[in-house]
């Protein structure tokens, strides 16, 4: 064979095995990103997603870092992300950014609807990076919007410390095939979180109903056991709430019950539980909480509802109420007891310790003792 020929030939067959090779490597890209993609559309709570976006996203793709923005459209976000985690909120901050639709409203307009890789990308977005530790090991990004129905929702923002990686002339079919599975997950996820709060709010108050607090007290019992930590349960019942009603009408006994709601939470933590149990009675568990402070807090939040006026027409109602309560130090002994009897046994003992400051004379603070062992 002529040795030109020869030449060409190799120079071919080595083109053809270049091809193959990258497209071996597209279809493995393309497979991986799909079973993420479909990993992130399967996450049914915000916590999972928060996971699978900021943390194991890194390690299944090989990045640096990511970062995630959302604009906050339902003021209601953080709380979501967030709720009940307050170290998941320090450990994050840097890395999931919530947007205010006003206060942010130009870092919003900034967002593009198509993605951007390369330089630009770090150009235009640095305050998405800004607080990032490793921001100096940063050699390319790609900055993915988040879209759903012509709305942009955020961004995700892909690092990597390989300055090849991400490129203005590369093409971006994988990554838009993400960011868009990606806006799905997020909206369908915060969507039933926002239902599933719903259903555990009782409508009156606002307060959380009977369902949820049998839900959280549990967990938060289960949690205070392992950690050996103490926890209180509180009952509070309006005194004389029936004379109100008769006196005043059923609208205004309604408005003592959400005032009621708004002078509990203003005294107690964001991680205390504050629920309406029944009627007029409210249940509040304060977790990592011992008898002491429970009863400063209880004499606190006594003072505050019997201090507040509630003005109808021509007059100024004052209202009163009782508290009895128990803790869960006082529950465990060396008899190992499951959860729900816990629970249960808990309630109940709160529940004779309300029965006691309504007998000793209502507008009081009872706690639980037991009765000495015969
Ligand atoms: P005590 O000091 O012993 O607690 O007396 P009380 O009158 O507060 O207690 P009682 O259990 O006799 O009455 C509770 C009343 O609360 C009776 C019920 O009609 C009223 N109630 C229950 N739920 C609601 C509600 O959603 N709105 C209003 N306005 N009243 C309610
Ligand atoms: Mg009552
Ligand atoms: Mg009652």
């Amino acid at each position: 064979m002529d040795e030109s020929v020869y030449r060409k030939n190799l120079e071919l067959q080595r083109k053809l095995d270049q091809l193959l090779k990258q497209a071996r490597a597209n279809e493995k890209k393309q497979e991986l990103y799909e079973a993420v993609g479909f990993e992130i559309i399967g996450a049914s709570t915000p916590k999972q997603l928060r996971e699978l976006l900021l943390s194991q996203i890194i390690t299944r793709f090989q990045l640096l870092d990511v970062v995630l923005c959302l604009v906050d459209h339902h003021k209601d976000t953080e709380r979501m992300f967030f709720e009940h985690d307050e170290e998941a909120r320090l450990h994050l901050d840097n890395k999931l950014l919530i947007l205010d639709t006003q206060k942010d409203a130009e870092l919003i307009q900034s967002l593009s609807i198509t993605p951007i890789l390369g330089a630009d990308a770090l150009k235009n977005y640095q305050w998405m990076i800004v607080n990032l530790r490793i921001r100096d090991q940063i050699k390319s990004a790609a900055f993915l919007p988040l879209v759903r129905s012509n709305r942009i929702i955020g961004a995700l923002m892909l690092l990597s410390q390989d300055s090849h990686r991400y490129q203005a002339n590369i093409g971006t079919l994988f990554l838009q095939k993400l960011s868009a599975m990606t806006a799905v997950a997020i909206e369908n996820c915060l969507n039933q979180q926002r239902i599933k709060e719903i259903s555990y709010q009782d409508v009156l108050t606002q307060a959380y109903n009977r369902r949820y607090f049998d839900l959280r007290f549990k967990d938060e019992i289960a949690r205070c056991t392992r950690w050996d930590d103490d926890l209180i349960c509180m009952f509070l019942d309006v005194d004389h709430f029936k004379k109100i009603n008769d006196t005043y009408g059923h609208q205004t006994g309604d408005l003592v019950l959400r005032h009621m709601v708004g002078l509990i939470k203003e005294q107690v933590r964001s991680c205390d539980i504050v629920a309406r149990y029944g009627g007029e009675e409210f249940v509040v568990a304060l977790p990592s909480t011992n008898l002491t402070a429970a009863q400063e807090i209880a004499e606190r939040l006594r003072h505050a509802i019997n201090a507040f006026a509630i003005i109808l027409y021509d007059k100024q109602l004052h209202i009163s109420v009782s508290i009895g309560m128990a803790s869960l130090r006082g529950l465990i002994t060396a008899q190992h007891h499951d959860n729900d009897y816990i629970c249960t046994a808990l309630l109940d003992r709160a529940d004779k310790a309300l029965y006691e400051a309504k007998a000793g004379g209502r507008n009081r603070v009872s706690v639980f003792t037991a009765l000495p062992e015969q």
